[in-house]
C-alpha cells in the first residue's frame, strides 16, 4: 500500500472544507488504508484526507491504545472543561504551539463501511479528534490560537525550512510567463 505525500501549509487544499461522504465503497476503505499507511509511517498520531489532498470527510487517528478512522464525523462536547498544551501538525512539521482544545469529546460518524460508529476520547485523544475535524472544515490548528500566539506561529512557519511561503513583503504575479520564444 502506497504512502502518500502529505500537503504542506500554503497548499490550498488544507484551507478547503471537505465534502461529506456519500459512496461507502471500496475505494473509500482504499482511501482509509492508505491514510493509516501514511500516518503510521509519519508517526502521527492522526491524518485527514484534505493532508493527502482528497477532499472529503475522513480521517485516521492513532492514540497509545486506540487506533480507528471516522467518515462525516461530528463532534459533541460533554461538559466546558478545556486544556492547553503543545499541538503540532503533520501539515506543519517540527513546529509545535500551545493549543486550548475542549478536555472532552464525543465524536460519532460511520466507518468505511457505512457503519454508525462512535468514539469517546479525552485529553490527546479529544485534542486529536478535535484538530482531524478541523481539517475536514479547511482549519488548521494555528487558527485556534489567539492572536500573540499565532503571529510567533507564522513567524516560525515563514521560517522553516520546508516552507513554501513568500515573504510577506513579496508580491508574486498571479499571472504566467507569456513570453515569447526569443
Ligand atoms: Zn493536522
Amino acid at each position: 500500500m502506497p504512502v502518500l505525500p502529505v500537503r504542506l501549509f500554503g497548499d490550498p487544499v488544507l484551507t478547503t472544507p471537505a465534502g461529506q461522504v456519500t459512496t461507502f465503497d471500496a475505494e473509500l476503505r482504499r482511501l482509509v488504508r492508505n491514510l493509516d499507511e501514511t500516518l503510521y509511517d509519519q508517526r502521527g498520531s492522526g491524518l485527514a484526507a484534505p493532508q493527502v489532498g482528497v477532499g472529503l470527510r475522513v480521517f485516521v487517528f492513532h492514540d497509545e491504545d486506540v487506533a480507528g478512522h471516522l467518515v462525516n464525523p461530528v463532534l459533541d462536547f460533554p461538559g466546558t472543561e478545556e486544556q492547553d498544551g503543545p499541538e503540532g501538525c503533520l501539515s506543519i512539521p517540527g513546529l509545535y504551539f500551545d493549543t486550548k482544545r475542549r478536555l472532552n469529546v464525543v465524536a460519532k460518524g460511520f466507518t468505511a463501511s457505512g457503519d454508525p460508529v462512535q468514539v469517546v476520547g479525552t485529553g490527546e485523544l479529544a485534542r486529536c479528534l478535535q484538530h482531524e475535524t478541523d481539517h475536514l472544515d479547511g482549519v488548521l490548528f494555528i487558527d485556534r490560537l489567539d492572536r500573540a500566539r499565532r503571529k510567533a506561529a507564522m513567524r516560525a512557519i515563514r521560517a522553516a525550512d520546508w516552507t513554501t511561503l513568500a515573504p510577506p513583503t513579496v508580491k508574486l504575479s498571479p499571472h504566467p510567463m507569456t513570453h515569447g520564444y526569443h
